[in-house]
């Protein structure tokens, strides 16, 4: 009983364990899926600001290089001269609405400037220069680039960046197509970061993602800190796999993993300027709602675990407390025998069931047993009522064996015990204390003459109040029996000596000869006496003994005792 666990324990267990395995099961599939999706979701901002930042900055790109295309055909320019005061105002107002162009100019077709944006390089010669070699031939958009003398004319920059710039430039042909000249513009560098900046607090106002302009060779053209420990040999981007359309995780130069999203930038009408976008945001940044959204989940699995678990602790306490009170119930019915009280209204149809079952198990038990108790002590008294009459009856038959019918006395075959009792009795202790039984036969003397006179029935009668005579006279140890016909024989216990026998037989003979008996008058007896001998062998002896002495009464002339020791 006590080994095995209790219906509430096993019951709580398993409903908590149930409770705890759903949980587990349904918020481990619901937060892997949702984390999944968090994840993707991520990864699908950081393309967006990848792919919005391009987009924009090829727009931009495209804008002003067809700017400058327009510029190199418009007809002040064409018509010529270059020099004239008018290009120089075409200029101006060109510079005025875009405020990114830090210089526009125009060049001879040997690279001497001829008019430009506030005079600046006028008259300086730009035939080194990429953007006017390449314009030479066809519109150029050209890579950032430092541009000393013309930094050195314009105001410093706010954080104390280099100047930078990008160009754009075009040919300029006259009405015969031949090259007249090179119109050239310098955007700010800034102009352009401003751009991927703005897409990027857009995209992500956080600022967690952040956008690097790559160029073809893989350099970083910004941001500023990365371009210049770039160019100070340490790692920064990955060592792959950076391709232009990469997406997914990384390690960068700086040992921490990213979600990187790339995005090439497709400027340009009639070259390529191989430049991407990689948008990135620290995977730590990435996976945080994810790992917000994991802990959460544990945590409502833990409240909801354990709030399932009272929940399944009070309902064992509800299935188990009518059991267990039905358990007291069944051990007061056997401990007390009688029905106590049963619980009211029972929680359940089972549990009202179950209880009345055991009422009425308990009614019939308690009856039976009482029928039971009741049919036992029936028995014991039927019992000792019959014991006690076999007993009875047994008695009256060890009467009736040992007694004579007539007078009720000893018969002869209980004095034959008696004797040869008392033959044993006298062998082995009656030498020794000097006291031997004796032995009387009594013969009524003349008796033929009682029936005779009398009657038959008369001499019963006689017989009758002899024996009741012999009763009165001797003591309740002495054993009178009817020896046969109207003789008599008593067995006289531990006599000290033959006188006692004498006196005995003689107070028999005295009484006989002093009563009366009714219709017959008086009569007398002859009384021989014996005692047992060490030498009797069985009691004939004695018997013979007690005879002959007997004989020797009647031959004297009756109503005498005689000892033949
Ligand atoms: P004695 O003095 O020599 O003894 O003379 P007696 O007449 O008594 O002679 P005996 O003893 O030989 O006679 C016995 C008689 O007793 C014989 C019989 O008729 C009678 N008797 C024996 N048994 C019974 C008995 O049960 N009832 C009656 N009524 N008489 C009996
Ligand atoms: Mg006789
Ligand atoms: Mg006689």
């Amino acid at each position: 009983m006590r080994g095995t666990r209790s219906l509430r324990r096993q019951l709580s267990l398993l409903l908590g364990g149930l409770a705890l395995a759903i949980l587990g099961l349904v918020g481990g599939y619901l937060g892997a899926i949702a984390a999944d999706e968090l994840y993707t979701a991520q990864q699908a901002a950081v393309r967006a600001t990848a792919q919005s930042a391009a987009e924009l900055l090829a727009t931009q790109l495209r804008d002003r290089e067809r700017e400058i295309e327009l510029l190199s055909g418009a007809p002040h320019l064409v018509e010529g001269p270059l020099d004239a005061e008018r290009v120089r105002a075409a200029l101006e107002r060109r510079a005025a609405l875009h405020d990114e162009f830090a210089w526009m100019g125009v060049a001879d077709p040997a690279g001497k400037v001829l008019q430009a944006t506030g005079g600046m390089l006028t008259g300086r010669s730009v035939a080194q220069r990429l953007w006017f070699i390449a314009a030479r031939e066809r519109i150029y958009v050209g890579d950032v680039h430092d541009a000393k003398p013309l930094a050195a004319l314009l105001p410093a920059q706010p954080n104390d960046e280099p100047t930078r710039f990008i160009d754009f430039a075009a040919p300029i042909r006259d009405a015969e197509g031949r090259l007249a000249g090179v119109v050239g513009a310098h955007a700010h560098w800034r102009w352009i970061t401003g751009i991927v900046d703005g897409v990027t607090r857009r995209q992500q106002p956080g600022g967690v993602v952040d956008a690097l302009i790559i160029d073809r060779e893989g350099r970083v053209l910004y941001p500023e800190a990365l371009k210049v420990a770039q160019a100070a040999g340490e790692p920064v981007l990955p060592k792959a796999p950076l391709n232009g359309r990469f997406e997914g995780s990384l390690r960068f130069g700086d040992g921490k993993d990213y979600l990187v999203s790339e995005a090439p930038l497709l400027a340009r009408t009639n070259a390529e300027l191989g430049w991407r976008i990689v948008a990135r945001q620290p995977m730590e940044l990435a996976l945080r709602p994810v790992h917000e959204l994991r802990r959460e989940l544990v945590l409502l699995g833990i409240v909801a675990a354990a709030a399932l678990t009272l929940a399944a602790l009070l309902l064992a306490r509800r299935v188990s407390k009518p059991v267990e009170q039905l358990v007291r119930i069944a051990e007061r019915v056997e401990a007390e025998r009688r029905i106590p009280d049963f619980p009211a209204e029972p929680a359940t149809r089972e549990l009202a069931r179950l209880s009345d079952a055991m009422r009425s198990m308990a009614h019939s038990l308690l009856e039976t047993e009482q029928a039971l108790q009741r049919t036992n002590a029936t028995l014991e008294i039927q019992v000792q009522q019959r014991t006690a009459e076999l007993q009875a009856t047994n008695a009256a038959l060890a009467h009736l064996a040992t007694r004579d019918p007539l007078t009720g006395l000893h018969n002869r075959r209980s004095l034959d015990a008696r004797l040869a009792e008392a033959l044993a009795l006298d062998r082995r202790y009656g030498a020794a204390n000097g006291r031997v039984h004796g032995l009387l036969l009594i013969d009524v003397d003349h008796f033929k003459r009682v029936n005779d006179v009398h009657g038959h029935q008369a001499g019963d009668a006689v017989l009758r109040q002899l024996a009741q005579l012999l009763l009165a006279t001797l003591r309740v140890s002495d054993v009178a029996a009817r020896f046969g016909g109207e003789e008599f024989a008593v067995l006289l216990p531990e006599l000290g000596g033959p006188l006692d026998a004498v006196l005995t037989a003689e107070k028999i003979r005295s009484a006989v000869e002093a009563a009366t008996f009714p219709e017959v008058g008086r009569l007398s007896v002859s009384i021989g006496i014996s005692l047992v001998s060490p030498e009797d062998a069985d009691v004939s002896p004695l018997i013979a003994r007690a005879d002959a002495a007997l004989y020797e009464a009647k031959r004297g002339g009756r109503n005498a005792v005689v000892l033949k020791p």
